[in-house]
This record gives C-alpha cells, structure tokens and sequence, in this order.
C-alpha cells in the first residue's frame, strides 16, 4: 500500500498552474493575478471634497462662529462627475459635493451642517483650517506604484482596486475547469422516485460542490451506468472541455469495477491502494492527446470526500497559482476515545466543539456514514501506527472550516 503523503505526490508532481490569460474584471474575482499591477493615474487622480458642503478660501472664514457667521456668495454649484466654471475669489463660495474636484482659488471645504445650506448666499458659522476636507490627488496611490503584485489571489478587495486603477482585463491564472463524472448503475437524480436497490447520487453534488469551495469552476456529468462504453464516451467527450476529470465509483475491486476496467486499458492512468481509511482505492494519471488529469476517486461518499480533501484540493489550488494547497491543521483534544486500523491513516469526521477539543460525529467511521459527514468540520488524523486515541489525548485535527 502507498503511503497518502506518496500518493499525494505523485498526484501533485503532474499538476501545473494553469497558464495566465486576460480575463474581464468580473470574471478574475477568485483567481490568482499572473502579474504585477501598477496604477495608471494617482487615486485619488484630483483633490476632490471629502464632504458635502462649500469649497471656500480658508482665510475668508478665519471669524467664523455660531453668534458672527460669515456671509459668501456662492458663484457654482459641483456635483460629483462636473467641475466649477468658476474660480473661487475673496467673498465667495462654491457649493460642493463629496467627491467633486476642488474649484481653483478654493483651499478648504466647510462641510454643509457648519452653513445654512444657501444656493444664493451662504451662512458659514465656523472656521476651518487650510486644507480641511481636501482628499489630495495621489495621497492614496502614486502614478506607476504596483497596487497589487503578481500571485495575489483577487478577493472582493483586490476587485475594487482593479476597478479603481482601471484594470477592464486583468491577466490572471484562471479557474480550474473540472468534470465530475459519477458512475453507478445505482444511481439517480436527486428527486426523481426512487425504487428498492437504488439510491441518489450524492457524489457528483458533493464533489462540485467541494470543487467550487476550491476555487474551480465545476460542473457534473451523469451519473453514467456501469457499462463500459458508456463510461468511455463520457470521459472522452470531456477531453477538450476541462482541465481536470474527477470520477467517482467503480474503482474497487468488484465485478463491475467500470471505471477501472476502462481506464487501466488506456495505460496512463494506474489504480492503487493507498493507506488511508476511509478511501482506500484510488487511481490517477492523464487521458487523451492532451494528457487531462483525471483522478478517480472511490464511490463511498465519504470515502469520495476524504479522498478529495487529501488528493484534489491541493492539485486545484496548485492549477490556480495558490502556493498554499493545504488546509490549516490544528492541535486539539480529543474528548472521546475512537479506534483506527493499524497501518492506516484514518481521517475521522469530527466537530470542534465550542469549549475547545474535539470530537467524532456521525454513527461510526464508515465510509458510507453521511449523516456524520453533514454535520463535521474536521478530520481528525488518527495516525498509521496508532490504534487508540484514548479520550483526553491530543490529536491533529484538518479545519475544514472556511478561511
Ligand atoms: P463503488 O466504488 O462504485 O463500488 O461504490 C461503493 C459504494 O458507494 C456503493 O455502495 C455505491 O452505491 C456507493 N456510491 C457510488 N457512487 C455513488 C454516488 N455517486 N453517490 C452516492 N453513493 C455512491
Ligand atoms: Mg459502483
């Protein structure tokens, strides 16, 4: 049996970032930038008012106060989006939005509840100092910094400084294109009746679900019978659409094993045992003129999940340019005492639980057990040579909670 740290790699040694294209801003959200971002203009690119009131020359309104205001004219009135026709003189004003460039002549802006609010002539009753209210142009962002560097992953804060610099196309690893592919001549469409001896396709839900939590771009195929033909057609039909396969079941050792009769014949792609519970068998390796990576994952739903946590995530967010492909793993408590095979890496659901520690879920270790699963969010890693976590023993948990 292999070792999952082993297979892990060799998975992983065939898996390459994904090469860089320019993508729309609204589709890079997500993706990792393939290079360094430098601003075009300063930001902000003009002083601007940083409140609604009246652009005015400080030194008009240095007497100010509640009981002597003092009176302006005001000559224009600037929106955000226009700018004054006029420059602001000894005597006036011109009323301003937040947003809108500075009037020439102007050096400080009197917000609007410090006024009467005037449109002809305006009351000011208070002072402000020489550059109050001015955003100044560039006191954010110079002309030419980089904004962001290559290898940052584009979250809804990196967006709105592309979007502010300009950047319409951004050049960016793109998201990893995945086919699941479910087979299972047991199987139906979640919803459909179903009769004795048939159940529902969890994993090609599971599995793009788990994909898209990935950052990949993940959509299902089938589920596919346990016939052969069928099952090739499948997998060839997916050759030029994806950059990554995932099937699910038919990879054990039964007699309608499809999915390893298949592609055992195709010679790249090679079946292993490795040790790991639940999740034992697994295959990988690369089909078609375009060698597509193709991971075929066992059908056990949660055998199908731990199995991706430990062999695809990382290969997705490697093909998106992440240089993290792990979970964060954590050590805890374990408050109830659980049993592993010897010489298996167990991966048991478990839940934190709030005082800290934790603890298994679900009506056993089963790999068919998905009521656990649903209410997990760790694995508990029960090592190859340990047998026993007793209750009270420290152990290494995967946070399967978001990050
Ligand atoms: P297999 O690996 O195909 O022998 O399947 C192992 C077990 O997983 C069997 O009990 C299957 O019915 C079950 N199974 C396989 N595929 C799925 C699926 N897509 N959704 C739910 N259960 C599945
Ligand atoms: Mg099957």
């Amino acid at each position: 049996m292999e070792t999952v740290d082993d297979y892990r790699d060799r998975i992983l040694s065939g898996i390459h970032v994904l090469d860089p294209l320019e993508l729309p801003l609204s589709s890079a959200h997500g993706c990792v930038l393939a290079k360094d971002v430098a601003a075009p203009w300063p930001l902000p690119s003009f002083d601007n008012s940083s409140m609604d009131g009246y652009a005015v020359r400080a030194a008009d309104v240095a007497s100010a106060t509640d009981e002597s205001p003092v009176t302006l004219t005001v000559i224009d009135d600037v929106p955000a989006g226009y700018r004054a026709t006029e420059a602001v003189r000894e005597g006036t004003a011109v009323r301003i939005m937040t947003g809108a460039p500075m009037p020439d002549g102007a050096d400080a802006v009197v917000p609007v509840e410090r006024t009467d609010g005037g449109t002809d002539t305006v009351s000011i009753t208070a002072s402000v100092d020489a550059g109050a209210y001015i955003r100044r142009a560039a006191e954010d962002v110079a002309s030419g910094d980089i904004v962001l560097s290559a290898g940052t992953l584009i979250g809804a804060r990196q967006v709105a400084i592309l979007a502010a610099v300009g950047c319409g196309l951004v050049y960016v690893h793109p998201r990893p294109r995945v086919a699941v592919i479910s087979t299972g001549s047991e199987l139906v469409e979640p919803g459909l009746p179903l009769r004795h001896g048939l159940i529902s396709d969890s994993n090609s839900y599971l599995l793009v679900a788990a994909c898209k939590e990935a950052g990949a771009d993940a959509y299902r195929v089938g589920p596919i019978v346990d016939d052969d033909r069928q099952f090739l057609a499948a997998v060839e039909d997916q050759l030029h659409r994806c950059d990554l396969i995932l099937t699910s079941g038919g990879v054990s050792m039964g007699a309608y094993d499809t999915v390893k009769a298949v592609l055992s014949q195709l010679g790249s792609v090679e079946f292993t045992k490795v040790a790991m519970q639940p999740g034992m068998p697994q295959g990988h390796g690369y089909v078609g003129e375009e060698e597509v990576p193709i991971i075929t994952l066992p059908g056990n739903p949660v055998s199908s999940y731990v199995s991706f946590e430990n062999f695809v995530r990382p290969a997705i967010r490697r093909m998106r340019g992440l240089s993290q492909l792990h979970r964060p793993v954590r050590a805890e408590t374990c408050t109830v005492t659980l049993s592993s095979p010897a010489g298996k890496r167990q991966f048991a659901r478990g839940r934190f639980l709030p005082g800290g520690g934790v603890s298994p879920v679900g009506a056993g270790q089963g790999s068919h057990v998905l009521g656990g699963l649903a209410v997990s969010d760790a694995l508990i890693v029960v090592p190859e040579d340990t047998t026993t976590v007793n209750a009270g023993d420290n152990v290494t948990v995967i946070d399967l909670r978001d990050e």
